[in-house]
């Protein structure tokens, strides 16, 4: 059985095809700079072959036809034509309090999400909802299945999730806690449960999904209890662009100071701010920590920050979870980043948590970083939101047979 996997942004299509009796990766890919000059399908395909189609691709649809012709292509394609993918699976970043579970896809459905989600992640759900819509037309009849990233996050209590506001804001405006990554956690967190030999409802895990977005999250025997993104993926950790926590106050203080509108304001904080802001020298955790070895001490300064925000974040959760078996890194920064996930596990021997340092020098593949003494388990797991998503996939697809 393949299922074809789709994550669609506002100029970008990427997709995995993958083969659910092996769980691997036949063919995966992206269309980059849909709508604009200069676009290319960059594929790789059986492992190691690579192939890259540039032609200019106005829309969605033509950036689907462009990955339908790569994956059944005679010399760089993995099957024979369409009637081979048993089933898509899309990604969408969140999907308010209206679409939680995974669904299947229908015209219906789409229009629904068009007039109810599209406010929930602006910057992503409109470009999901053009994959799905031109996905539809090409495969009218492959069952699609839409998997939302905040569902791992249905299970946090309404006390984590509401914010300190006035009641009406979350009936008005369903304000409130959402979290993003979510299927990264949910992937990481069933993964960290195999490597301690137990079933999911037997842990207690803290997540670190560390890249240029990030969040961490609590886990509490097989379901998310607390996670720190919010309304938005703004809250939380210092990441590569984002501020996360702030007081609200500096926000309306630096509108007036510097005559900011709300989107002016909403770019500052989400594009301007976090590492990039901070050091000075880049939002790519590589540059910046190439930069503090070198001296550069706002650079330094931001890799503290960031270190000691998770650390802050791991410290309650283990508060909010009362007690932890295993703290897992994943993401760009988490599965590569030795001084990050260093400085973060320093000074929390007391709480159990201890790295080996040899062991701690891994990167990009599954770990147990831990000292021998460390009653916590730390470690390191390379996220897969993509065979998440074609796991759930072929799950709904299943259940409707
Ligand atoms: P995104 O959130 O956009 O998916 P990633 O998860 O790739 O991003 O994370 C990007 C961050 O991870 C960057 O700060 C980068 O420095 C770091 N990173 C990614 N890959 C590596 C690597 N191979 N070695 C060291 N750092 C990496």
């Amino acid at each position: 059985m393949n299922i074809l996997v789709i994550n669609a942004g506002s100029s970008s299509l990427k997709y995995q095809l993958i083969d659910m009796t092996t769980e691997s990766v036949r063919a995966k890919g992206n269309v980059e700079r849909i709508g604009l000059d200069g676009s290319v399908l960059k594929h790789q395909y059986n492992g190691n072959g690579k192939a890259e189609i540039k032609q200019d691709v106005q829309d969605h649809l033509e950036a689907f036809k462009l990955v339908i012709k790569a994956i059944t292509d005679p010399e760089y394609g993995v099957i024979k034509d369409i009637s081979k993918i048993s089933a898509v699976g899309h990604r969408m970043v969140n999907g308010g309090e209206r679409f939680i579970d995974p669904i299947l896809l229908t015209d219906e459905i789409i229009e629904t999400m068009k007039n109810e989600v599209i406010e929930f992640a602006p910057l992503h759900n409109p470009g999901a909802l053009m994959g799905m819509e031109a996905c539809r037309k090409l495969m009218p009849d492959t069952p699609m299945v839409v998997v939302v990233d905040t569902e791992f996050f249905k299970t946090l209590p309404r006390y984590a999730y509401m914010y300190g506001l006035p009641y009406d804001v979350y009936t008005q405006y369903k304000i409130r806690r959402y979290g993003a990554h979510g299927t990264s956690h949910k992937y990481v967190s069933l993964r960290a449960a195999k490597m301690l030999g137990k079933a999911p409802e037997e842990v207690k895990l803290i997540t670190c999904h560390l890249g240029n977005g990030s969040s961490i999250s609590a886990v509490s025997h097989g379901k998310a209890i607390d996670t720190s993104m919010g309304f938005t993926p703004l809250e939380g950790l210092i990441m590569g662009t984002r501020s996360g926590d702030l007081d609200p106050a500096v926000v309306t203080y630096l509108m007036e100071k510097k005559g900011m509108s709300p989107s002016e304001m909403n770019d500052y904080l989400n594009k301007e701010s976090g590492i990039l802001g901070i050091s000075g020298v880049s939002s790519d955790l590589r540059d910046v920590e190439d930069a503090a070895v070198a001296g550069n001490e706002r650079a330094q300064l931001a890799m503290d920050m960031l270190c000691y925000r998770a650390k802050k974040y791991i410290g309650s959760y283990i508060a909010a979870l009362n007690g932890v078996d295993a703290l897992v890194f994943t993401a760009g920064i988490g599965e590569n980043n030795a001084t990050v996930r260093n400085g973060i596990c320093q000074g929390l021997e007391n709480l159990g948590i201890k790295l080996d340092l040899e062991k701690n020098k891994v990167r990009g593949i599954e770990a147990d970083i831990s000292a021998e003494d460390s009653k916590v388990k730390v470690f390191v797991v390379p996220t897969n939101e993509e065979l998440m998503i074609a796991r759930e996939t072929r799950s709904i697809v299943e259940g409707q047979n």
